[in-house]
């Protein structure tokens, strides 16, 4: 039984601008099936962020397919890309993207207040900790990002991925401006919410980070150059429990 979350067919993305054409993807065609850990990674450049933004529902492709869960990207309204980004895609970032202002509460709540005529306060506050505490985070509820190392922040940002429950959750560079312990804090707190079932698709350009996925595509240049299994794979075969 396979049930693909995105299956891509020839994907290509032309930036234009000042006569200059920058061809950032060039017909570049995969699958992923729910519950996976892929890891894309490949030199700066070569498209990562590209394509993690038009998987991701950010951006369209200049031609080619999208199917997100089954269906056809082409047929979602812009209200209903929005929702589905809301709901069911986490988005983490490099520059994890914190409101400055903001309490760790307030921060992680912000994804719940897009959809107004949801659940009582109550209810929201209990996202928010669960949230918190599965990243390690929930004794911090009160601070501002200024008073939080790196690690913490990007802890919180996954928080605040995780808190409308998402099938798939994007990391772009998510320990790009990490020291290496919380790279490694950060990668197993990764690897734990994908055991949960959830799908993650994780960016990255340094090949350490990606052998924590179940599966790396390489690419170059705009395009695929290769699509391995690593050793996590045999692991996660045995014992993933699929959402
Ligand atoms: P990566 O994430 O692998 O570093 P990107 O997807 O960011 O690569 O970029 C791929 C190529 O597309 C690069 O040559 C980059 O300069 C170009 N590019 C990315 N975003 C834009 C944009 N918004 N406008 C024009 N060119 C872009
Ligand atoms: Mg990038």
């Amino acid at each position: 039984m396979s049930e693909f979350i995105i299956q891509v067919k020839n994907l290509t993305k032309i930036y234009g601008g000042d006569g200059v054409e920058t061809r950032a993807l060039d017909g570049v065609s995969f699958t992923i099936q729910k519950g996976e850990f892929v890891a894309i990674i490949g030199p700066s450049g070569s498209g990562k962020s590209t394509l993690m933004q038009l998987i991701g529902l950010l951006d369209r492709p200049t031609s080619g397919e999208y199917f997100f869960e089954g269906e056809n990207s082409l047929n979602f309204s812009e209200n209903e890309l929005a929702n589905i980004r809301n709901k069911k895609i986490g988005f983490v970032f490099q520059t994890f993207n914190l409101l400055p202002r903001t309490t760790v509460f307030e921060n992680v709540e912000l994804p719940l207040l897009y959809d107004r005529h949801l659940s009582g306060k109550e209810k929201n506050k209990e996202k928010i900790i669960k949230a918190l505490e599965e990243v390690m985070m929930s004794h911090r509820i009160g601070h501002h990002p200024n008073q939080l190392s790196g690690g913490e922040k990007q802890r919180v940002a996954i928080a605040r991925a995780l808190v409308n429950n998402p099938d798939i959750i994007f990391a772009d560079e998510p320990t790009g401006n990490l020291d290496s312990k919380a790279g490694v804090q950060v990668m197993k707190i990764l690897q734990k919410l994908n055991h949960q079932g959830h799908t993650i698709i994780l960016v990255t350009h340094e090949n350490y980070t990606a052998q924590h996925a179940q599966r790396v595509i390489e690419m170059k240049d705009g395009k695929i150059i290769s699509d391995k299994k690593t050793e996590n794979q045999a692991k996660a075969r045995d014992g993933i429990r699929l959402k």
